[in-house]
C-alpha cells in the first residue's frame, strides 16, 4: 500500500506568491474588488480548484466557488473559504492563505481518492476589506443572503458605481440575489486564517482554536473647549480641548486595560485650530472597542462614555459622543471549535482557545451557517502590511490540522 498523500506547504506558499503577483503595483499588494488584478487570480484560483478535482465557477458577485462532491452528488457541504481581495500595500497571507489551504486540502482528498459523506465546497470571497467602495463582506455577504442592494450606487474614487464595476467584469448586478445559499445547504463554515496578533506567537504555539469574531463599537468624539493665545491665559483659567482629549485617551487605556480580551484604541486625534501658539477650542478623535463578549463590550463604553463625562465636567469642556459603527461579536459554534480542538491535539499541540480581534467573513457566513476559524502564527503578529510572514512548518502544521478537521467532520445532527 501506497503511504497517503499529504497537503504540501510549499505548494501553499507557492500560490501566496503566485496570487501576491496580481497586483496594481508591481512592487507592492494591492488587489481590489472587480479590479483586472482579481481577474488574474480568479483564474488562478479556479484553474487549482479543478486541477484537485473541484467543479469550480464564478459566482454572480465574482466569488470564486469550488465543489468537491461527496459519496454521493448533490450532498450539503462543508463550506471553506477566505478573501482573495486585499488592503492597499497588503501581506500576501490575509485571505489568500485561507483559500489556498483550502484548496490544498480538497487537493489532498482527490490525490488520495477519499471522498466524504458531505461535499466540501471552497469559497474565495471577491470582497472582504471593502476597500474600493466602503463596504466590508461584500462576497460573504451574497453568499449569505445578506447582501443590501442599498449597495450597488456607492462609488469607488474614480466615481464608478458598484453596478457598473459589476458589469464592467460581465457580472450581472440584478443576478447578485442567486448567488445567495440556503441554510442546510451548508453544514458550517470553517476558515483557517494568519492571526494578525502576537497571542499565538507570544505563547510559542503554531495554530490556535478562535471562539469569537470580536465585536466592536467605533465613535467619532468632539470635545469643545475654548480657544485662546498661548501666552495671555493662565493655566487655571483655560478650557483647553486638546488636554482634555489626552485625558480622555487615558481613560480608554485604563478601562480597557483592566480586563483580558478587552481593548480599546484612539488612533487618531486632531486639534483644532492647531497652532503652535494657540490653546485648542476643539479636538476631535476615534475610538475603536472590541470584546468577545457583547456584554463586555458594552459596559466598557458604558465605563467610557462615565468617564468623558467626568473629565468633561472637571474641565468645563463639552465632550460629544457620536456612533459611527456597531458590531455584534460572532462566536464560533462550541460544537465546531470542539472539533478543531481535537484536531490540533492529534498533533500533540497544547489547544489554545483565542477570540479574532479583527473582523472576517465569518461575521457574514454565520447567517446560514454555524462557523469556525483556525488561526496561524504570524511573525511579529504583523498584518494587512508587506511584512507579513509566516514559516512553512507552521503551514505545514496548519494544513495538517485542517484536513484532519475536514477529513473527521461530523455534522452536528
Ligand atoms: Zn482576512
Amino acid at each position: 500500500m501506497t503511504s497517503p498523500v499529504r497537503p504540501s506547504a510549499a505548494r501553499i506558499l507557492e500560490r501566496c506568491d503566485a496570487l501576491a503577483r496580481c497586483s496594481e503595483q508591481p512592487d507592492a499588494l494591492t488587489r481590489v474588488f472587480l479590479s483586472p488584478e482579481q481577474r488574474a487570480a480568479n483564474a488562478l484560483a479556479l484553474e487549482w480548484m479543478r486541477e484537485a478535482g473541484m467543479d469550480a465557477r464564478l459566482d454572480a458577485i465574482g466569488n470564486v466557488i469550488g465543489r468537491y462532491e461527496g459519496e454521493r452528488p448533490g450532498l450539503p457541504c462543508l463550506m471553506l473559504g477566505s478573501h482573495l481581495d486585499t488592503v492597499r500595500d497588503a501581506g500576501r497571507y490575509d485571505g489568500m492563505l485561507g483559500v489556498v489551504a483550502g484548496i490544498e486540502c480538497v487537493a489532498t482528498l482527490h490525490a488520495n481518492r477519499r471522498r466524504l459523506p458531505f461535499a466540501v465546497e471552497v469559497a474565495g470571497f471577491a470582497d472582504e476589506e471593502g476597500v474600493r467602495f466602503n463596504a466590508t463582506l461584500l462576497g460573504s455577504r451574497a453568499i449569505a443572503g445578506t447582501f443590501d442592494r442599498g449597495n450597488l450606487g456607492r462609488t469607488d474614487s474614480n466615481g464608478l458605481t458598484m453596478r457598473d464595476a459589476l458589469r464592467d467584469f460581465g457580472l450581472d448586478p440584478d443576478a447578485i440575489g442567486g448567488a445567495a445559499r440556503r441554510r442546510g445547504e451548508v453544514l458550517a463554515y470553517a476558515e483557517l486564517h494568519i492571526e494578525q496578533g502576537p497571542v499565538l506567537e507570544n505563547e510559542g504555539l503554531a495554530v490556535g482554536v478562535v471562539t469569537a469574531i470580536n465585536g466592536g463599537n467605533r465613535f467619532a468624539i468632539e470635545v469643545a473647549g475654548m480657544a485662546g493665545h498661548a501666552g495671555t491665559v493662565p493655566m487655571q483659567l483655560r478650557r483647553d480641548a486638546l488636554a482634555a482629549a489626552a485625558e480622555c485617551v487615558l481613560a480608554v487605556e485604563r478601562v480597557c486595560g483592566a480586563e483580558a480580551e478587552l481593548v480599546g484604541t484612539v488612533g487618531k486625534i486632531e486639534a483644532l485650530p492647531g497652532a503652535i501658539n494657540v490653546i485648542a477650542g476643539r479636538s476631535r478623535f476615534s475610538l475603536d472597542v472590541r470584546a468577545p463578549a457583547d456584554a463586555q463590550r458594552l459596559r466598557a463604553v458604558a465605563a467610557i462614555r462615565e468617564a468623558f463625562a467626568a473629565i468633561g465636567t472637571r474641565r468645563r469642556v463639552d465632550v460629544d459622543i457620536k456612533p459611527v459603527w456597531e458590531a455584534q461579536t460572532s462566536a464560533c459554534a462550541p460544537w465546531l471549535q470542539q472539533q478543531i480542538a481535537a484536531a490540533i491535539a492529534r498533533e500533540n499541540i497544547p489547544v489554545r482557545h483565542l477570540p479574532s480581534g479583527a473582523g472576517h467573513d465569518g461575521m457574514a457566513m454565520i447567517a446560514i451557517a454555524d462557523i469556525a476559524m483556525l488561526f496561524v502564527r504570524c511573525e511579529g503578529g504583523i498584518s494587512h502590511n508587506p511584512a507579513e510572514a509566516i514559516s512553512a512548518d507552521d503551514v505545514d502544521v496548519a494544513a495538517r490540522v485542517f484536513l484532519d478537521f475536514i477529513e473527521n467532520f461530523q455534522p452536528r445532527t
